[in-house]
Formats: structure tokens, C-alpha cells, sequence
């Protein structure tokens, strides 16, 4: 069925994806949602950065062709107040790879949040989110060039299920008091309560993933981030069958840490990843100290929520983090900060969440030489002190600049 509003460009192929793999042609469609608040102003500024360094890396053979997709208040306004259309999923699905700017959650619209309806009907059941530090880029650290970490976040449960049940509701009494009748739990009366669940299948299907792309990228390990300590059917069920999964499917290509002391006196042999986990309080701590220990993180919902958006603010906070949501077919990569209302249109902010969401994108689809060309033109351009507000206000004798600007910094940082 074609599409009621979403123009497919005239040229381009699709990505497609066979037994589970990817195949990229030169010149892909990709989608993307503009977004809503300053997601006009970064989202033309990092398409015109991925192009030229597309253009510049592969000279004319590849090239992205782009389709707009709608969401969020443009998506409201072409579709008759409908914030999320059902063909912007069908388009995702049918197209594989997606790129978008912030959504705002319209108040009392019926959702709960329009990202989180996005990875919920889509199945993208990892969030993704990198966190190195380029130089140049204020952090509050001494020595930020340790922190080089991916973090993998369950999305599909933990308290993102939603299972709550509001202090003096009807369901709320009826569940407390078969709590307290069938299990003797003890709380007090009129208590607010909330359920988690955590699968075996959630669980695995998330380590599978960090694994994965471990192997894929040279990492040196997987930690598996919990409070298993405390929740011991929950998050401690979480670090059972993270091992598990290591085990069964990439026992070859793993050892665990107790492994790594015991059969190789701590010494890591060539082409294995070690498997190791934390406990998820002691993790700040080690983030912050000893941030070179960790390289991949697997964990679950509520935890890599504190811990990605602590451990962004360690390399320049989540004005330039990037993440991704991932699932099997599907994958969409997106900025995480949100709106900033009050910049809308100003030419104003940082385009660095979204460009280097886009980075991600083009590793993820192999274009590494293209990924490479902005990292390295981006960090040539913070040091020269080219910068927009929010790191200008952090530096000394910086040159503040739009959006535009700063992305035209970049892309003539590229030769
Ligand atoms: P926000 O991230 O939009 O803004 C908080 C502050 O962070 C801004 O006022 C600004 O000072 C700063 N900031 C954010 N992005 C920046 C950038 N690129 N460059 C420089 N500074 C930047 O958070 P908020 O004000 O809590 O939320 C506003 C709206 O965004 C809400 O509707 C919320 O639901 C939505 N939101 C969407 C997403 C998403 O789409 N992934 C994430 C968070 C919030």
C-alpha cells in the first residue's frame, strides 16, 4: 500500500535484511523524523554534515537519500492531530534504519511518551548509548579520555512496563490484600505499588546484543550492571542469565572474570571478551574512578537510565551523547536530550547529540570511513574553540556560534 502523506525519494534503494543481516546498498533510503522544538535547527545541520562527509569519503559512490517520516507536533499537523501515524512504524519497519530530533509528549494526548510508544510498538528493545569523550570538550573529569564505555539498556521492561497501581484505587487494595493474605508481604496500608518484571527472554535477547557488538568492535569485555544483592529474583535473574546467554551462545569467544584469575593469572587472551558484572551502586563509584575497567555495560531499564545520563555528564552531558534504539529488524537512532523549547528556530544549540547519533548510524551500517571523518573534524573544530553556547559559557576564549555555523566549522574542517 503506498504511503498517505510520506514521499519516498525518486532515487535510492531499500536496506534490507536476510537472516538477521543487514545489507547496506551504496545508496540507501533512510528515514528521519525532524523533531520538535530545535529539531529543525540540529537536524539540518547534522544532515548536512553526514552528507558531506558521505560525499567526502566515498566521493560520489555512496550516498544517503533521505525520507521524511513524521512524529510528534509536524506529524499533528499533516495528519489532522494524529502525533504518531500509523505509516511512520510501517515506514520504520519497511525501511529498517531511522534517524530523529527530540519529540515533545503531548500533555494529555494519550500516550505516555511518543519515544517510548515509538521502541514499544517497534520491538526496539535496546537503547544504545556510547559515551567517549572528544577531545577539546569541557568534562568535569581530570582525566576523561579514560571514559570510552557503551552502554546497553533494557527498554521493553523493569518499571518502563508500567505496572503500577495508585495508593486507595479499587485494583490497588485488591492487590495488596492478596499480597498480604497469600504471601504475608508486610508494607504499610494505603502504600502506592509497582511491579517489575524481568524475563529470561528480555534479559537474554539485551546481553545477546552487548556481546554482539563486542565481538563486533574489538571490545575487551561485557559487565553486566544489577542489584542483585537486594532484588534477587529480578535484577539478581538478570545476572544469571547475562552468564547464561555467554555461556550457551558465545562460550568459545568468553570467559568470565573469576576465569580470567583463575586459568590466566588475570592476563585477558587474544580474542576473548571477559564477562564480568557489578553491583549497580558500587558502578558510579567505579565509572567515575576507574572508568578505563569498563568497556561495554549491559543492564536493565531503570539502572542504564541513572547510569547513561551520569555517565554522559562525565564527557560534556547530554547535550552531545548519542543514542540509539535497537531491536532485531529495526533500528532508530535518536538525540537524548529533548525539545529545548525556548531555543526553537534560534540557530542556537548544540547539534552534537543528533550528529553523533548520526556517527553511530554510519558505523552501525559499516560507512566507518564516513563515521571518521566527523569525529575527527568535530574535534578539530572544538579546538579551535568553535563552539555553540553551551560549551562557550564552559571555556576560555572560545568563539560562540549558530548551529549552522558550527556545523559549516566542521564540514570545512573536513579536507
Ligand atoms: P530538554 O533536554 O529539552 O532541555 C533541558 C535544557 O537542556 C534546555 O533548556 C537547554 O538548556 C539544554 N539543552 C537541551 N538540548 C540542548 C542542545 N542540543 N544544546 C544545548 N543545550 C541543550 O529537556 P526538558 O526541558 O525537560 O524537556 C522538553 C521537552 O522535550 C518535553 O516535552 C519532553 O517530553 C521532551 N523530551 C523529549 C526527549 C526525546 O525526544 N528523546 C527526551 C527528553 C525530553
Amino acid at each position: 500500500m503506498p504511503f498517505q502523506k510520506i514521499v519516498p525519494p525518486a532515487a535510492g534503494e531499500k536496506i534490507t535484511v536476510k537472516d538477521g543481516k543487514l545489507h547496506i546498498p551504496d545508496q540507501p533510503i533512510i528515514a528521519f523524523i525532524e523533531g520538535d522544538g530545535i529539531g529543525y535547527d540540529i537536524m539540518t545541520a547534522s544532515k548536512r554534515i553526514w552528507d558531506a562527509a558521505v560525499e567526502k569519503a566515498y566521493g560520489g559512490q555512496r550516498k544517503i537519500h533521505w525520507m521524511e517520516i513524521y512524529a510528534g507536533e509536524k506529524a499533528a499537523r499533516i495528519y489532522d492531530g494524529d502525533y504518531m501515524p500509523e505509516e511512520t512504524f510501517e515506514a520504520l519497519r519497511q525501511y529498517h534504519i531511522g534517524i530523529k530530533g527530540p519529540l515533545t509528549t503531548p500533555v494529555g494526548g494519550g500516550f505516555r511518551s511518543l519515544n517510548v510508544t515509538l521502541r514499544q510498538v517497534l520491538d526496539l528493545y535496546a537503547c544504545v548509548r556510547p559515551v567517549r569523550w572528544y577531545r577539546g570538550v569541557p568534562s568535569p573529569l581530570r582525566e576523561p579520555e579514560k571514559t570510552n564505555v557503551v552502554i546497553f539498556r533494557e527498554n521493553t521492561e523493569d518499571v518502563y512496563a508500567g505496572i503500577e497501581f495508585e495508593s486507595g484505587t479499587p485494583e490497588n487494595e485488591k492487590l495488596a490484600a492478596f499480597l498480604r493474605r497469600e504471601f504475608g508481604a508486610q508494607f504499610f496500608e494505603g502504600a502506592g505499588l509497582g511491579i517489575k518484571p524481568i524475563s529470561a527472554f528480555a534479559s537474554k535477547r539485551l546481553v545477546r546484543q552487548a556481546i554482539r557488538y563486542a565481538l563486533e568492535r574489538g571490545r575487551k569485555s561485557v559487565t553486566l550492571v544489577h542489584k542483585g544483592n537486594i532484588q534477587k529474583y529480578t535484577e539478581g535473574a538478570f545476572r544469571k542469565w547475562g552468564y547464561e546467554v555467554a555461556a550457551e551462545e558465545f562460550g568459545e569467544v568468553t570467559i568470565t572474570e573469576d576465569e580470567l584469575w583463575e586459568k590466566y593469572n588475570g592476563k585477558q587472551p587474544d580474542g576473548k571478551i571477559v564477562i564480568k558484572d557489578r553491583i549497580a551502586d558500587i558502578i558510579f563509584q567505579h565509572l567515575l574512578l576507574r572508568p578505563d575497567e569498563f568497556d561495554v555495560i549491559a543492564t536493565m531499564n531503570l539502572n542504564g537510565d541513572y547510569l547513561s545520563d551520569a555517565a554522559a555528564a562525565h564527557v560534556g552531558g547530554v547535550g552531545i551523547a548519542p543514542g540509539a534504539n535497537i531491536g532485531d529488524e529495526v533500528a532508530v537512532f535518536e538525540a537524548t536530550h529533548g525539545t529545548a523549547p525556548k531555543y526553537t528556530n534560534l540557530n542556537k544549540v548544540n547539534p552534537g547529540s543528533l550528529l553523533f547519533s548520526g556517527v553511530m548510524m554510519l558505523e552501525y551500517m559499516n560507512w566507518w570511513e564516513a563515521a571518521e571523518l566527523i569525529n575527527r573534524a568535530y574535534e578539530k573544530t572544538i579546538e579551535q574553540k568553535i563552539v555553540t553556547y553551551d560549551f562557550a559559557r564552559q571555556m576560555e576564549g572560545a568563539t560562540e556560534v549558530g548551529t549552522s555555523e558550527f556545523a559549516s566549522a566542521v564540514i570545512a574542517n573536513m579536507g
